[in-house]
């Protein structure tokens, strides 16, 4: 397919007056007043709620784009539109399930600009690391219809008599089904990537989705959904149903028709657990990424890992055991995302003061800091808070912006258990030059990943990921996502005696 796009820079749109004429193969997901529509049953839909939900720009604190509340009546009709289409899409080959994958794949890439361009207005994501989101998510679809060929192709055919008791008259033949409808739900950070890590699994393994994107970010997971339904998915297969979680994910999530939630963001998913029924559940929930400085360290290594990995867009880092000040945050840019600069805004206004809190904590309980505090409407400048000790909620809540908390400690096993006695267990990091040190270091953090000599990160995507206590739920990465998206299927062949091949 052609497609013709403005560039980034040429679609700079004015705040909620969209020209249609500008959004090229976008144009069916806007209204004529400029909000955008949402999907059900393979079309672009207004809402008969006629209520829309407004997304302010972080960096500018306006309104940027609409988005439609959908009612609970409209959310009954997409899944039972999903179930129909479930039943077809499941008797499809597979290779023609990883052919219309590849096709998505291939559209998000060649639509990348102005998919990137979303996440700059909405989240405030440097134009750098949102270029990059939209990529690696066409990307992650590619291996995911590779991997669910493989992974899907395979079952297993077990015998009877290597139970104690039993003759060889039983043939067990175990192959992996789709759950039915899955529910994806990704957090704002990253509305594209987190969205199709959910959806590709999903397809490949043959199940139908419902999409919730977050509000901040809606629009660019819409945009996403459009490389879907422009690949040719059948009608009523995907979905994505938009407004806001605290309106509609309560009858989302503990909705009978919904099989199985795959839900990424923060305690949010602790209480969605708690109210779902009995279907399987993925949570991959907040994390406060101990990083443990060892003394025989590269510490240029390290020092450039902490600044990069915790200022870089949205990290949750903190530090144990290392001099700040060989921190060189000077080189930070700071500014709009346009700009491509290193610190951008955060989400909300409330998402500041919430960290404006965190830091006032730490200050008022006897914290130094290494920078002087600064911030501008939702823009913080990045900041060392430096002897941070265990009675500051900075020592346990997840800032989730440009703070990064540095806790002194006398020895690794204090180190340790700091990291361990945290409520969050999703990553940590260990810099050591010693392999065996940094090993046992890692047994001993309780955490579902250990960066060795590098920040936290999530991914490449096929990685297994996964949290400990509340970080979550089962794990993700390509391969165990689409194993957690099937149920296993036995089927028993009696014989009416005992059968030894080649006996
Ligand atoms: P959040 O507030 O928990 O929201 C996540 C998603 O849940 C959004 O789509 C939100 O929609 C929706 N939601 C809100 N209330 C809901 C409800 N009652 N039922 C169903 N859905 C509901 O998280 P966030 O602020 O978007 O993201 C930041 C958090 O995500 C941080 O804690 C971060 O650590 C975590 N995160 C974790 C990972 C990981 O790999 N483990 C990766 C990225 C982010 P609305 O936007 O409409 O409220």
């Amino acid at each position: 397919m052609m497609i013709q796009m403005m560039s980034v820079a040429e679609q700079s749109i004015p705040t909620l007056s969209l020209r249609r004429s500008w959004l090229g193969p976008f144009q069916d997901i806007v209204e004529e007043d400029g909000s955008f529509k949402y999907y059900a049953d393979g079309e672009w839909q207004t809402s008969s709620s006629r209520r829309s939900v407004t997304i302010s720009n972080p960096a500018t604190r306006e309104a940027q784009y609409k988005v439609q509340a959908c009612t609970q009546e409209e959310v009954n009709r997409a899944i039972d539109s999903a179930k129909v289409a479930q039943r077809v899409w499941a008797k499809t080959p597979l290779w023609k399930r990883a052919e219309k994958l590849h096709k998505a794949a291939s559209l998000l890439k060649e639509l990348k600009n102005p998919i990137a361009e979303c996440l700059i207005k909405e989240i405030a994501k440097p134009a750098k690391d949102a270029m990059s989101e939209v990529v690696r998510s066409g990307d992650l679809i590619s291996y995911t219809a590779e991997e669910g060929i493989r992974v899907l192709a395979e079952g297993k055919f077990l015998v009877s008599d290597s139970f104690t008791g039993n003759d060889r008259n039983k043939l067990c033949l175990a192959s992996k089904i789709p759950l039915g409808v899955i529910l994806a739900i990704p957090p704002f950070n990253y509305p594209v990537n987190l969205a199709v890590s959910k959806i590709a699994p999903a397809l490949i393994a043959g199940n139908a989705v419902v999409v919730k994107p977050p509000t901040q970010g809606a629009v660019a997971g819409l945009h996403a959904i459009h490389c879907f339904h422009l690949a040719g998915f059948p009608k009523g297969l995907i979905s994505c149903i938009t407004g806001k979680g605290s309106e509609i994910g309560d009858f989302l999530t503990m909705h009978s028709g919904v099989n199985c939630i795959s839900f990424t963001g923060g305690d949010t998913g602790i209480a969605i657990s708690k109210k779902a029924g009995m279907i399987p559940l993925q949570m991959e929930l907040g994390g406060k990424d101990a990083c443990i400085v060892l003394e025989d360290a590269d510490i240029d290594l390290a020092a450039t890992n902490i600044v990069k990995g915790g200022f870089s867009y949205r990290q949750v880092l903190e530090f144990l055991w290392i001099e700040p000040t060989i921190l060189s945050i000077a080189k930070l840019t700071v500014g709009s995302p346009e700009d491509n600069s290193d610190i951008t805004a955060v989400v909300s206004e409330a998402s500041a003061n919430f960290i404006e809190d965190l830091v006032e904590d730490a200050r008022e309980k006897g914290a130094s800091f290494c920078q002087d505090y600064k911030r501008k409407g939702n823009l913080i400048w990045p900041l060392l808070v430096d002897r941070v000790t265990p009675d500051m909620r900075l020592a346990w809540e997840e800032p989730f912006g440009p703070v990064i908390p540095v806790i002194r400690i006398k020895s690794v096993e204090e180190a340790i258990h700091h990291c361990n006695s945290s409520n969050l267990g999703l990553q940590g990091c260990v810099f050591t030059r010693d392999i065996n040190k940094a090993m046992i270091v890692s047994d001993a953090m309780e955490t579902g990943t250990v960066q060795i000599n590098s920040a936290p990160a999530r991914g490449p995507d096929h990685f297994p990921f996964q949290g400990l206590r509340d970080s979550g739920i089962g794990s993700q990465g390509v391969t165990n996502t689409i194993n957690m998206m099937t149920k296993t299927k036995t089927t028993v062949i009696n014989l009416p005696g005992p059968s030894y091949s080649m006996g």
